[in-house]
């Protein structure tokens, strides 16, 4: 039986109370935070993580929060935040199904990473909240215990850091105010500490989100401290409050092997393999081509919103070795980011055009030149273009990268 209980240490998980029209499971955290501080509990860390970026029941970036405390009644704590969940969630949304769990010890990680890489059923998860003692809520379909479970299992071998400002109440749903000059000179400042505040090339702030969530801003860096340096830049309307999380973002934990078989719908991987043919690009603008790995052939995607980052797919031919990463969705892998390993030819010999008409010209056999298909002149000479591609990482702009993805600024070889 539970009365009065203290202990040393305890962590409490909750997802799932935002919906498009507002709130955000952080900005509830901290205010489930703030009101632990204020009864006594000693607030020791908050975690953010980002779970498997495919599902399809998320409202933005499949976050749930974890709050680490020391001292204070397990009881208490989680009647604290089962109060500002009631209070705060967005009920009224259908796909809103809060949960909130109370463990007094780490569970199992294989639970979160499961949460992260694969999918979880509600009643698998509840039943494993029933074996480890846990104190659980779940509210409507009870869908969120699946994320307040995985918050309190994560672990972080690699991690970021978010300093995530927030807005006053009444400023929610109107424009939010800010200086776009103060967020550049925040990256050149701190980069590469820092990353995906901006995009210099598309001179985008990408670091405010637009809709009337309470989120003013959130910055992105290695060290808490760096963060805050580079916060310390950005001149916008008062805050309400700021925090700063520890994140699985920006690591590629989502990231698996290629499996022995099939690739799985919803799963993301990490793996090398060679360019088939030349990418293609379709009339909406994605660009895309067959890789060969581990036996199989894979469609690999550049969506149109991945921008810029096409032109450098685009320069891909047959026979370069490359490793992809991204997530398998309806059938073809949504590219992240690639590494050209090697390229089959450092140059590239582009079929010349013909010197008389102006057609295009065809190779007329091994060491015989190129002929011309239209009025059937030869040219012994070809152009030879040094390919505007080298060995190393090329990824999507900082706009189109998703929470999860190790941006190519982390990456050590
Ligand atoms: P925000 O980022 O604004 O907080 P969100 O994008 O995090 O919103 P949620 O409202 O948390 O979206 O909805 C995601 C739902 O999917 C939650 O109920 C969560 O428990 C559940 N979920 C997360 N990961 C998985 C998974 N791997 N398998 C099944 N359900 C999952």
């Amino acid at each position: 039986m539970r009365f009065n209980k203290i202990i040393s240490f305890m962590l409490i998980g909750i997802d799932d109370t935002d919906s498009p029209d507002g709130m955000c499971t952080t900005y509830l955290g901290a205010l489930v935070a703030d009101e632990l501080k204020r009864t006594g509990f000693m607030v020791k860390n908050l975690r953010l993580v980002r779970l498997n970026p495919n599902v399809i029941w998320k409202t933005r970036g499949n976050a749930a929060i974890c709050i680490e405390t020391e001292g204070g009644n397990p009881d208490e704590a989680f009647k604290i935040a089962r109060g500002f969940v009631e209070r705060f969630a967005k009920f009224d949304c259908e796909k809103t199904n809060p949960g909130v769990v109370v463990v007094e010890s780490p569970p199992n990680p294989a639970f979160y990473y499961q949460a992260l890489q694969k999918f979880c059923t509600i009643e698998e998860t509840v039943a494993r909240l029933e074996n480890i003692g846990a104190l659980y809520q779940g509210y409507k379909n009870r869908r969120g215990l699946i994320g307040a479970l995985a918050a309190v299992s994560s672990v972080l071998p690699d991690k970021t850091y978010e300093c995530l400002a927030y807005r006053k109440p009444e400023a929610c749903g109107t424009p939010r105010i800010f200086n776009p000059e103060g967020f550049f000179s925040s990256e050149e400042k701190t980069t590469p500490h820092t990353w995906d505040t901006v995009d210099f090339i598309r001179r985008e702030i990408v670091c405010i989100p637009h809709g009337k969530d309470p989120v003013l801003y959130g910055i992105r860096g290695e060290s808490s401290e760096w963060v805050k340096k580079a916060a310390g830049y950005v001149q916008t309307e008062e805050p309400a409050f700021s925090i700063v999380w520890e994140t699985n973002q920006g690591t590629d934990a989502h990231l698996l092997p290629i499996p022995e078989g099939d690739l799985i719908e919803g799963e993301s991987y990490r793996f090398s393999g060679m360019v088939e043919s030349a990418p293609v690009t379709e009339r909406g603008g994605h660009v895309h081509f067959p890789i060969f790995a581990n036996g199989k052939t894979i469609q690999v995607f550049a969506f149109e919103p991945t921008k810029q980052f096409r032109n450098a797919v685009r320069e891909l031919v047959s026979g370069d070795e490359i490793t992809v990463c991204g997530s398998y969705m309806k059938g073809v892998l949504h590219l992240e980011k690639f590494r050209v390993n090697m390229l089959a030819e450092p140059e590239s010999r582009s079929s010349p055009q013909c010197p008389e008409c102006g057609g295009r010209m065809t190779s007329a056999g091994k060491g015989k030149g190129y002929k011309c298909r239209e009025c059937s002149a030869r040219v012994r000479e070809v152009e030879v273009c040094r390919r505007d591609i080298a060995e190393g990482w090329y990824e999507v702009p900082p706009g189109s990268r998703r929470h999860l993805a190790k941006p190519v600024i982390r990456i050590i070889e």
